[in-house]
């Protein structure tokens, strides 16, 4: 049966209306339905239309064509189009220009491709010429148009198009474009004509249909090409949405002194600071801003005199303009109730709105503007929680330069993003990738950033560049990505070919150590000292909030006093587990653990065993005074005992000297030890099924310290003992009892009592489907996501990321299962060992300590199944504070 509504392809904007509006970003990506939404707004928007990201997606379902009807629909918008404006596509004498750019559901900056000026030949440009009183100007929008489009539609490298016009510039002897004369530009595209030619064996499409639809096709193409695959992994965003295409109606910001080009911000995206904030360009077009080539004018007169910029602000340059899009800007945020990015161009005095969007800022300015417009009434606090995104919190929970330290400033530059970082100089982003890998830390150092860097700056600790604004590529990739940048950092001459920069007369070479603060603009030579994060301010008071929604109780991954005070200051409500062999590593016990590991009975381990008590016991005394009272959950041995045993031959040498041990018995020993496959063998609870003295000092640590703790007026702690890699009953019974009897016999020693709990890690599908089994004798499970991840796919935790990246490509896998919880194969597993658990023991307590903790997805999922807490690493917690919230207030709003 054929259906009898038609699918709609197309959806008009401009003229003061439009099909669409800004609910519909699904269908019409965010570009298209801001354009939507600002026309009928009455903003002055070009008119133009948008092909849906429904299309995008029946284009890949179906061997890249289109829709039988979406022609006849395109034709129709392009039709609405030139009675808007009184042109014509393909006219000779009052030609339609038109821009077509991606548009998907996601903002991703970039990434996919545009054209510009399309609908220019070589008659239309003479149109054009006379139209504009310009011939220049139609010229050269003729040669940026080939240019362009031989590079997005043709696949013809951009550099063949700069080489003539260098060779044009050389010939005249100048060194600018805007040197160039009418009659020069005629000639550059005559070239530019020539070379497309001979590179394609057939002439530049003149025909403007064949331009349009050849522009659409790789537009869609471009939703598959490596860099928008990688944002996509990058950022979560599914290859399933597509993205839409938007074509419009051009206007332009190069004709002449009263046009030009700018970006907006209604605050700034780098503070949260509530002051229009952007850029601009006078005579320019839009490509020029994002560029980074030309350095551009300031928008208000504050902000110029500020910067102490010389050139005219958009303000003094164009105050009637200035006005009416200050209103406009201001009406933005409001309508949105949010901060806006706005693009737009004035045509010889004529303001036109080309894009709107909720701008992208750094999590301090995302914090700022949630708290700032929370407390003005313009949103609720549960919006304000929304609106901040928990992972970009990360940017403010790493150190900062000490502003006590000696700073060896070898540079100013634009504080793009904030931060700061230290790292070697790498000058090429493939090279900043293949040292990340080895774990080098770099800072990658460019001219300027493009699209193709990407990778490199995500290897990069921070990006410093030597020019582009505050919204060039490098900027607002950096922000988005949380990595410092400074940009326009124009004193710096890179010589990347020769691996050095130059600056004040000093010489950089690459692998030489430098910090980038993106906080302050400023570039030091060598390290410097950092001071650790501090939760205050609007990052509090959002915390605070946010704990007031908060169901799911969050802990923190902590053994040293280090670790356990960070986790406190970040808000912590306990410790969810404390990895006890990290304190077995300690200088001044290894070799008592090796002593008891080589041992040859039980004896000689418990003589072992008896020395490392009392490091133990004081180990974990500081830790119950650091938590004052809050849970502390002690996770016994876990690691297999080789882990602990030197492996290079002049470490085994000076081991059997200190232990008075032959070489040859401990080679043997060490022999002995080995095992094919550690992970799964001799390891976790096993431990102390085949050594329980081993366990039964442990517990008697745990105790003996929370004797003393109590002993000495202080409130005691909790401890929670919790056993690693159980997978029968059975063994969680012979567990149980070791830890009840030691624990007995301690409390009748000092005559004490309180209470503590016994539990059990989750971490292999046979505990998950087994958990009723355990929880006879677990009061509480904690899931270890890393191994049960690891057990459930039978994927090596440890060298899954030589494979992974293959499986992701592939769409087999779309997130790393060991970062982001598997929820559909190991999510089933802890929602079967919930319920069983649960059935067996209504009270159990039930949390996850696995790396997935701190991982907003992952906490999510923790809040659907009805965990008790989460437990993350120290720098996670408010990370997690946030997450929680927003699955509750998720819940809650589906309750509704
Ligand atoms: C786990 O397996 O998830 C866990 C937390 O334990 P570990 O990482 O120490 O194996
Ligand atoms: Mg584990």
């Amino acid at each position: 049966m054929t259906s009898l509504t038609k699918t709609r392809w197309v959806y008009a904007f401009g003229g003061g209306a439009a099909d669409g509006d800004a609910s519909m970003k699904n269908l019409l990506g965010g570009k298209g339905a801001n354009l939507a939404e600002m026309s009928s707004l009455g903003l002055p928007v070009p008119p133009g239309f948008t092909i849906t990201t429904e299309c995008c997606t029946h284009y890949y379902a179906n061997e890249q064509r289109y829709p039988d009807d979406m022609k006849a629909q395109v034709e129709q918008g392009l039709a609405r189009v030139e009675e808007l404006t009184g042109k014509r596509f393909g006219d000779a004498v009052n030609p339609l220009l038109v821009s077509v750019r991606s548009g998907a559901r996601a903002s991703m900056p970039g990434m996919m491709d545009t054209v510009l000026n399309l609908g220019l030949n070589d008659q239309t440009v003479e149109g054009l010429a006379k139209l504009s009183g310009d011939r220049r100007f139609a010229f050269d929008s003729y040669r940026r148009f080939i240019q362009m489009y031989s590079n997005v539609v043709l696949d013809l490298d951009h550099h063949m198009f700069e080489e003539i016009l260098d060779e044009h510039k050389e010939r005249l002897d100048v060194t600018v474009d805007t040197a160039l004369t009418a009659e020069d530009w005629e000639k550059v595209v005559a070239d530019y004509k020539k070379a497309v030619a001979a590179e394609l064996g057939s002439d530049f499409p003149q025909d403007p249909q064949a331009q349009l639809w050849g522009a659409v096709g790789a537009v869609f193409a471009s939703w598959m090409n490596d860099r928008a695959k990688f944002y996509r992994r990058m950022h979560d965003i599914p290859e399933s949405w597509g993205t839409a295409v938007n074509i419009q109606s051009m206007v332009f910001g190069n004709m002449g002194e009263t046009s030009a080009t700018g970006v907006a911000f209604t605050r700034n995206p780098s503070t949260g600071e509530a002051r229009l904030y952007g850029e601009f360009l006078i005579n320019a077009q839009g490509e020029d801003v994002v560029a980074g080539i030309r350095t551009p004018q300031a928008l208000t007169r504050i902000a110029r005199e500020e910067m102490g910029d010389k050139q005219p602000s958009m303000e003094e340059a164009l105050p009637e303009v200035f006005e009416q899009f200050k209103a406009a800007v201001d009406r933005l945020e409001s309508h949105y109730r949010d901060m806006q990015d706005i693009e737009f161009t004035v045509e010889q005095g004529r303001l036109y709105m080309l894009q709107t969007r909720n701008g992208k800022r750094t999590a301090k300015a995302a914090l700022k503007i949630a708290v700032d417009l929370a407390a003005q009434g313009v949103i609720t606090q549960e919006e304000a929680i929304m609106r901040v995104e928990p992972a970009s919190l990360d940017q403010l929970l790493h150190p900062t330069i000490d502003p006590a330290s000696e700073r060896d400033v070898i540079a100013q530059g634009l504080p793009a993003s904030p931060g700061a970082a230290t790292g070697k100089i790498v000058f090429d982003a493939d090279e900043a990738e293949r040292l990340a890998a080895i774990h080098e830390s770099v800072i990658l150092v460019r001219d300027e950033t493009s699209p193709e860097d990407i990778h490199g700056m995500h290897a990069a600790k921070a990006i410093l560049t030597a020019r582009g604004g505050m919204t060039s590529h490098a900027a607002v990739v950096a922000r988005g990505m949380g990595r410092p940048c400074v940009s326009g950092a124009g004193e710096v001459q890179i010589h990347a070919k020769a691996g050095e920069f130059r600056v004040r007369g000093r010489t950089f070479k690459a692998g030489e150590i430098i910090t980038v603060d993106g906080s302050t603009g400023e570039v030091l030579a060598g390290a410097v000292k950092m001071i650790e994060p501090e939760l205050t301010g609007d990052f509090a008071t959002l915390m605070v909030w946010a704990d007031a929604l908060r169901r799911l109780k969050v802990r923190a991954n902590a053994e040293t006093p280090l670790d356990a005070r960070t986790a406190r200051q970040f808000g912590a409500e306990g410790i969810g587990l404390c990895r006890t062999e990290h304190m077995f590593f300690e200088e001044d016990r290894i070799s008592a653990v090796r002593e008891m590991i080589l041992a040859s009975d039980e004896k000689g381990r418990r003589t072992a065993l008896a020395k490392i008590l009392p490091m133990q016991r004081a180990d974990f005394v500081e830790l119950f005074t650091i938590m004052e009272g809050l849970p502390v959950t002690i996770r016994l041995l876990d690691p297999p005992l080789h882990e602990f045993l030197p492996h290079t031959e002049e470490d085994l040498k000076a081991l059997a000297q200190s232990a008075g041990l032959e070489l040859a018995v401990l080679e043997r020993r060490v022999k002995e030890l080995h095992e094919t496959n550690p992970m799964l063998g001799h390891r976790g609870c096993r431990l102390g099924v085949s050594y329980p003295e081993i366990y039964e000092m442990q517990v008697r640590a745990i105790f003996e310290a929370a004797c003393e703790i109590a002993e000495s007026g202080k409130t005691p702690p909790c401890p929670e003992i919790m056993h690693p890699l159980v997978a029968k009953g059975e063994e969680m019974k012979f567990l149980r009892q070791l830890t009840d009897r030691v624990a007995k016999q301690v409390l009748a020693e000092r005559k004490l009592d309180f209470p503590y709990l016994v539990g059990t890690m989750v971490e292999l599908p046979r505990a998950a489907i087994r958990a009723a089994d355990l929880a006879e004798n677990a009061e509480f499970f904690s899931f270890g996501t890393n191994d049960l991840t690891q057990t459930t796919f039978g994927i090596s935790r440890d060298d899954s990321g030589r494979f992974l990246a293959a499986y992701m490509d592939k769409g087999i896998f779309e997130k790393d299962p060991f970062v982001s919880l598997d929820q559909e194969g190991v999510g089933d597993l802890i929602r079967i060992a919930a319920e069983r658990g649960r059935a067996q023991r209504p009270e159990i307590k039930l949390g996850i300590c696995g790396e997935h903790g701190g991982d907003p997805a992952s906490i999510d999922f923790c809040e659907r199944v009805g965990l008790d807490y989460v437990s993350c690493s120290p720098y996670r917690v408010p990370i997690a504070r946030l997450a929680a919230a927003q699955s509750a207030i998720g819940e809650r709003e589906k309750d509704r």
